[in-house]
């Protein structure tokens, strides 16, 4: 909470295990002072990002099954609660229904649900939640399996519509965005007309690129320059926003209600 204070950025979503070192992606986040969740794919992940992450002023590991590999992990959901205790960040967690993963996706609704009733009778977590094809339904779920004073629901790299963001903001949601977004039309009118306090940063990483490599935390400079743009805002104005709007979602999470 302090180092966050003191941080030069957020990329509130961003898979530091998947770098080809794992250990000098940490490192460089780290002294770039970049506030970053690490977000993971699967429960198994979690011991070793955990203990890396440990140490660390600016980097949090986020304990995950991303829905893409329900398909195949559905199993390992025991595993995902067996270490919920261990962290206050949960993800990437969520539903995906675009074409290649809709055959799983009732697992995926039952996983997710079970993920949310987790997060909810624990209290106190925050949660990066992918939702592809699929915001209505993570919505209702969110809205049913864990009320808004018992986690913090940020979505990462939201698609939903015009509607489907007003719902999320008066559900008390944030929304991590990142540069890529700003490339369609649809992504740059989301962006000028979400609640400028309901904004953090994310570059998504390392399934994204920038200037031909895969992009890292330091590289949340061009989303903030990208959200300072669409919004006709200046760059400190939005990136001051957003390390308050960290400050904020941080501190909410640790005055959520505790164990039901
Ligand atoms: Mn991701």
């Amino acid at each position: 909470m302090t180092e966050a204070c003191h941080a030069n950025g957020v990329d509130f979503h961003c898979h530091l295990d998947l770098y080809p070192d794992h250990e000098t992606a940490i490192t460089r986040a780290e002294t770039a002072r970049i506030y970053t969740l690490s977000v993971t794919t699967t429960p198994k992940a979690w011991p070793r990002n955990h203990e890396l992450t440990r140490g660390s002023h600016y980097v949090r590991a986020a304990l995950g099954l991303h829905p893409q590999l329900v398909a195949e992990r559905a199993a390992e959901l025991p595993l995902w609660e067996q270490y919920l205790s261990e962290t206050r960040y949960v993800g990437e967690v969520g539903l995906d229904a675009s074409p290649q993963y809709c055959s799983s996706l009732d697992a995926q609704v039952r996983v997710f649900r079970r993920i949310l009733e987790c997060c909810a009778e624990a209290g106190g977590k925050i949660l990066s939640v992918h939702s592809v094809r699929s915001v209505p339904t993570v919505l209702d779920m969110v809205e049913r399996f864990c009320p808004q004073n018992r986690a913090i629901i940020v979505f990462h790299w939201f698609t939903g519509s015009r509607n489907d963001a007003r719902r999320a903001t008066a559900l008390g949601c944030y929304f991590s965005v990142n540069k890529e977004m700003t490339r369609s039309e649809r992504g740059r009118t989301l962006i000028a007309e979400l609640p400028i306090d309901r904004i953090i940063t994310e570059t998504d990483g390392p399934f994204t690129e920038i200037h031909g490599r895969p992009t890292e935390p330091a590289d949340v400079q061009y989303a903030i320059g990208e959200v300072a743009s669409v919004r006709k805002a200046s760059v400190d104005s939005v990136a001051e926003a957003i390390l308050t709007n960290l400050r904020t979602l941080l501190r909410s999470g640790l005055t959520l209600p505790r164990p039901l």
